[in-house]
């Protein structure tokens, strides 16, 4: 925390905010890369790769329903920082307040915000072959049909590695039209999200960075703040709402 909050040009309307894992550290939901994150225990290239789905369906679901129990388990709820940003989705009138979101969790809907969830969600599955959709509320076993009839095709609707994200279109539009952007608890390694916060800069956005740890490449954010987000992101939103 600095005086970096003071110089917020009145001015900017639009705020874009970009969420990564950290958001919900604090809501009990492990992220990938910390040092305890799950990719210390899985690899990421078998279990949540495009490829490694083609290779091994059995190997991914195995993954996928381990996490699922372990989500169901904890009922992760919103913490202060998912709360903050729905404050603000209801309260800013300046402009439009947007939330993309690399997280599966649903934390953002469950706090009462609108947000697009780039990286799809976990708990739904789909059909590769005919795309239904239904709840993913109990364990996918590999071997059940599809009721379309395909077998080994249902997955959760999660994006993979080598796979497009959802919703890019609707990004660029609104990274096009940005004033504020803020990009929240994210270690900047998973493109495009890492890339957000570029294109609004060369939009002329200020851009502002909410982090637990330093990453490794910061030049593109104008502020920096860092600390856990339950404290940092409430205590940002309410210096927003002041301005
Ligand atoms: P990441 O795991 O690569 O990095 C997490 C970042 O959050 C780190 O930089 C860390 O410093 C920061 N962080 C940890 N605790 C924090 C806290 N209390 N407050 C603020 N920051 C904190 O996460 P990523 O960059 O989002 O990339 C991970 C990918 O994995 C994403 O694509 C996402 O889809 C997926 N993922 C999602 C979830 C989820 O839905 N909650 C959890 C793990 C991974």
């Amino acid at each position: 925390m600095n005086g970096l909050y003071t110089s917020i040009n009145k001015s900017m309307r639009n705020i874009v905010i970009s969420t990564g894992a950290g958001i919900s550290a604090e809501s009990g939901v492990p992220t990938f890369r910390d040092a305890d994150g799950l990719w210390t225990k899985y690899d990421p290239m078998v279990v949540s790769h495009i490829d490694g789905w083609n290779a091994s369906p059995s190997k991914v679901i195995e993954f996928k329903n381990e996490l699922r129990r372990q989500f169901a388990a904890l009922d992760p709820q919103p913490n202060a920082a998912h709360l903050a940003l729905t404050r603000l989705q209801n309260e800013w009138t300046d402009g439009t307040v947007s939330i993309i979101t690399q997280n599966i969790d649903g934390l953002h809907a469950k706090a009462g915000s609108v947000a697009l969830e780039i990286h799809g969600t976990a708990i739904k599955k789909f059909c590769m072959k005919c795309n239904d959709i239904t709840g993913y509320d109990a364990d996918i076993d590999v071997n059940d049909p599809c009721v379309c009839g395909e077998v080994s095709s249902i997955r959760p609707l999660t994006v993979m590695f080598g796979e497009m994200p959802h919703h890019l279109d609707k990004v660029e539009a609104l990274l096009n039209d940005c004033h504020i952007f803020v990009a929240i608890g994210t270690s900047l390694n998973v493109r495009p999200a890492s890339m957000f916060a570029s294109i609004a800069l060369s939009r002329g956005a200020d851009t502002w960075l909410i982090n637990k740890d330093v990453p490794q490449i910061t030049f593109e954010y104008n502020h920096t703040i860092y600390g856990n987000a339950s404290v940092e992101v409430p205590r940002w939103v309410d210096m927003m709402l002041a301005s």
